[in-house]
């Protein structure tokens, strides 16, 4: 069968699992904002088979993919054309089409960086501190990196995937713990916390010291589940400025989209869209 540009309107997330994922609440909205008749659904793939599901692109012409864990650096070795940001990252959350090739592409990293300059929050000259050092941290240092930010610091509890996840950007290095406490912006892309209900944490559900925080930073969980987590709400009581992970979410979705159809959703029904989703299976009992 001859692969090419596809005329249909299918677009898909794979992953495993995958039946949580908020992705088609999210791209819905974002195809309704943009009036296309796009339709969106979740594919649970096993791991070892993101290429079988990249043939079945091809083959079923699917206009658009979202890839989720564990297939994203599978996904970018099967791809025709790896971006700038899933070729250093090894990583690939979405695929499109150029002609009749597969390209691959991250958009995780731009999507917080979009997600804060849409709250305002100046970049330029910023000192930043990460925690943690996985496909998440990574994703956001390398954007950090690619958009010129002078000074990254990246902690984490493993530091040999610090010191790998640093060289990642010129200006990373790894850091000591009190590195947060003079960082301008300080994101937590751990997992600590994820599904924590802040009533019930305790300091082990905090990525780092609540006291090393400073109310004239501004602190970004990469979580969204709780929207508002037990570390949030201590950056928050201090008088820091919070970012929650639904923003970096809902734009790594509306950059997917733009390289589908070439023009960016409007952001906030796609954002209600999640908050509305969260909130059913908060009601439940559903959690994530
Ligand atoms: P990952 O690759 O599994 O990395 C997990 C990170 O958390 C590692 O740095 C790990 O440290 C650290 N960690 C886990 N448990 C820890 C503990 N008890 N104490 C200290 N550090 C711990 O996961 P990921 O894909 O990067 O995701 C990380 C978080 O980001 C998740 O909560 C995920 O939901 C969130 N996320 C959000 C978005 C968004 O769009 N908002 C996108 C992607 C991910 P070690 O290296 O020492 O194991």
């Amino acid at each position: 069968m001859n692969a090419q540009r596809p005329a249909g309107k299918l677009a898909a997330v794979i992953g495993s699992p995958v039946a949580h994922s908020l992705s088609p609440a999210i791209h819905r909205a974002g195809f309704a904002s943009l009036g296309v008749d796009w339709s969106y659904v979740a594919f649970d793939v096993p791991d070892g088979a993101a290429g079988d599901a990249l043939a079945a692109m091809r083959t079923l012409g699917i206009a658009g993919l979202s890839v989720t864990m564990p297939h994203k650096s599978a996904v970018a070795g099967a791809v025709d054309i790896l971006e700038p940001a899933a070729r250093a990252l090894n990583s690939v959350n979405t695929v499109s089409w150029d002609g009749d090739q597969l390209v691959g592409s991250s958009t995780d990293g731009a999507g917080l960086l979009a997600s804060l300059a849409e709250a305002g929050i100046e970049l330029d000259s910023c000192r930043v501190a990460i925690i943690g050092a996985g496909g998440a941290a990574r994703s956001v240092i390398d954007a950090f990196g690619r958009a010129g930010a002078p000074d990254i610091t990246v902690l984490n509890r493993t530091v040999d995937r610090a010191e790998q996840a640093a060289t990642l950007a010129a200006s990373a290095s790894v850091g000591i713990v009190s590195d947060i406490s003079r960082a301008d912006i300080v994101i937590n892309a751990t997992s600590v916390g994820m599904g924590v209900d802040p009533d019930d944490a305790g300091a082990d559900d905090l990525p780092c010291r609540a006291d090393l925080l400073r109310a004239d930073q501004v602190v970004v969980d990469l979580i969204y589940h709780p929207l508002q987590t037990a570390w949030l709400r201590a950056a928050a009581a201090i008088g820091a400025r919070t970012v929650d992970g639904l923003g970096m979410l809902v734009h790594q979705a509306a950059l997917q989209q733009e390289r589908w159809l070439g023009r960016r959703p409007d952001i906030a029904p796609m954002r209600s869209a999640a908050e509305a989703e969260l909130a059913a299976r908060e009601r439940n009992g559903g959690g994530r």
